[in-house]
């Protein structure tokens, strides 16, 4: 068993409930104004959390409401994203009538989906799904195909369908990626209204999510598998164009941990040692203990645009490998699968 873990890997035993499976059994009424949506969406967090420690077997046996918690986050996010505020870009651009910063309007596209082999050894087989468009700019994007890519159209009765047909192949978990998933937040929510499978949700991300988001969709994500990447904000503004990188992502990975359970994603840059990897590591140390599941990524290579920038323009020589490790079993943090 792997500590952080131990709900995740209930639902896989059949001891626990996949949140979404408990959210869409919360009977809700439908309201007119974004306002009133919001006010009973605070009185029914309450009553979902009741479920959510109830024996799964009764929870499932539960009719689903033809309008539940589920339907009603859909709303929600349906009403926010007219002035969208998915991500702590804040573009406020209304998604019905033009594209954000992300490239996404209110369609959401995906470039693949399959039984992912690569992923933590506690999430393989993973189902991944891999949608176009990203609220990142990463001069070294590894999956600047899939980011830029028009892919195929995200129809949420169709990928409910592919998500039991993968669990019923042996996927443990549905795992939503890009790119980055939150700006199809509407899209994965109303497809969750159609899963039938207790499956586990991986929200894997990049973690600059806004606060409006995370209280729509913590609900419903089991696993924050979330990126660390840098450990300050002049570095996420040179790599990936992004302002304010340090609190938004601290801020999101304290709250994840204090609603879900979290894994946490550091890819080691070139010359980025001291400004990343051991800031990151110490603030994680001390903030959210050495059991949190740590995983210290030494994949990098200088994709897309990064031969602009001669110090990432390389890949990892040995002893920044071994400096990385290092800085990890320091602070306690070796539990690397
Ligand atoms: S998800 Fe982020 S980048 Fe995309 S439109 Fe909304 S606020 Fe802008």
């Amino acid at each position: 068993m792997i500590p952080g873990l131990e709900r995740y890997f209930g639902i896989l035993r059949g001891e626990a409930v996949a949140k979404f499976q408990a959210v869409r059994r919360v009977e809700a009424e439908r309201v007119e104004t974004l306002d009133e949506m919001w006010k009973q969406h605070a009185a029914l967090k309450e009553k979902m959390k009741e479920l959510l420690a109830a024996p799964p077997d009764e929870v499932l046996a539960l009719p689903t409401p033809r309008y539940s918690l589920l339907h009603l986050k859909v709303d929600i996010l349906m009403e926010e994203l007219k002035r969208c505020g998915f991500c702590s870009r804040a573009c406020g651009v209304d998604r019905t009538r033009r594209k954000g910063f992300c490239g996404c309007g209110e369609e959401s596209h995906y470039a693949s989906e399959f039984l992912h082999p690569g992923e933590e050894r506690e999430l393989v087989p993973s189902h991944t799904i891999f949608f176009n468009g990203c609220t990142f700019r990463c001069v070294f994007c590894q999956n600047y195909d899939i980011v830029h890519g028009t892919g195929k159209l995200a129809l949420p009765w169709e990928l409910a369908a592919l998500i039991d047909l993968r669990f019923s192949q042996g996927a443990r978990n549905v795992n939503f990626v890009g790119g980055n998933p939150d700006q199809h937040a509407h899209t994965v929510l109303a497809t969750l209204t159609r899963v039938r499978s207790n499956v586990p949700v991986v929200w894997n991300s990049n973690m600059y999510h806004s606060e409006m988001l995370a209280e729509v969709i913590e609900d419903v994500v089991d696993i924050w598998l979330g990126d660390f990447k840098y450990g300050n904000d002049e570095c996420a503004e040179r790599y990936s164009g992004v302002e304010n990188y340090w609190q938004v992502v601290t801020r999101n990975f304290l709250r994840a941990a204090q609603r879900g359970e979290v894994i946490i994603r550091h890819l080691v840059m070139p010359s980025h040692l001291d400004c990343c990897t051991e800031r990151i590591a110490s603030w994680v140390a001390e903030n959210m203990g050495p059991d949190v599941r740590f995983n210290l990524m030494f994949q990098y290579w200088p994709a897309y645009r990064a031969d602009q920038h001669p110090e990432i323009a390389r890949t990892l020589i040995a002893a920044e490998r071994r400096r990385a490790m290092d800085i990890v079993r320091r602070h306690g943090l070796w539990n690397l699968a």
